[in-house]
């Protein structure tokens, strides 16, 4: 772990952008050494692999589900999980409404859009979202919050390239902003920013950067 890169990096961050310590593939023990450096916002991006360590760790933890969500794997996180960063259909957001009814709760998520030239990444295009938001039983679902919006850029050296992904994923929050949650106060934040991005992320208005790698070390598998 780089514990002196965790806190120049807290130390260095604007006031309106919050650190997701990204803690996938790694150990409770890791968790808590940060934890007690006064970490309380976790991202996982299993839901099994989060429902464990959930059981194990402090309650006072903030965890955010950040990977591809399958509906069958909803129930597991269902009961706790503090935002959802990865909504990218209108079927899943649908599911995770069931399940946070069933649960009692009112779940915060992010609405994914797919920003990066790998085809292997998910999220919505504009158009899929437009249709989701137009769907007639959009307005139904009261047990989810949506809060905003993630991304990820492409995995490359190109800078130029990564700005411009970050900068259309703003336009999509400011769309969506403007023409659906214009009244709504809470809808904020701007998921993006990783390891190798987010200076730039942050110039482009993150307010959620998920960092995994450059604090907790390499993982040996994704
Ligand atoms: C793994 C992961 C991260 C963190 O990546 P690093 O490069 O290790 O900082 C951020 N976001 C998502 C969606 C991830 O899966």
């Amino acid at each position: 772990m780089d514990i002196a890169f965790y806190q120049s990096l807290k130390q260095s961050l604007p006031e309106n952008v919050k650190l997701v310590a990204v803690s996938k593939t790694k150990p409770v023990e890791d968790i808590m050494t940060l934890y007690n450096l006064g970490q309380r916002v976790f991202g996982e991006n299993k839901a099994q692999e989060l429902q464990q360590k959930h059981e194990q760790l402090p309650k006072d933890i903030e965890w955010h589900f950040i990977g591809h969500l399958q509906t069958n794997k909803i129930k597991y996180i269902a009961p706790f999980v503090s935002m959802i960063h990865s909504i990218d259909s209108f079927n899943l957001l649908a599911e995770v409404n069931k399940f946070a009814l069933k649960n009692g709760r009112i779940i915060p998520c992010l609405l994914q859009f797919h920003v990066a030239a790998e085809e292997t990444k998910f999220g919505f295009n504009w158009e899929e979202c437009e249709e989701m938001m137009q769907n007639p039983s959009f307005s139904s679902l009261q047990n989810v919050d949506i809060r905003g919006v993630m991304g990820m850029a492409t995995l490359t050296d190109d800078t130029t390239q990564i700005r411009r992904e970050f900068h259309q994923l703003h336009d999509y929050f400011n769309l969506l902003k403007n023409k659906y949650f214009a009244d709504k106060k809470s809808f904020t934040e701007i998921s993006c920013g990783m390891t190798d991005d987010y200076p730039i992320a942050i110039e482009e208005g993150s307010t959620m950067i998920r960092i995994g790698s450059a604090i907790f070390g390499k993982r040996n598998y994704q």
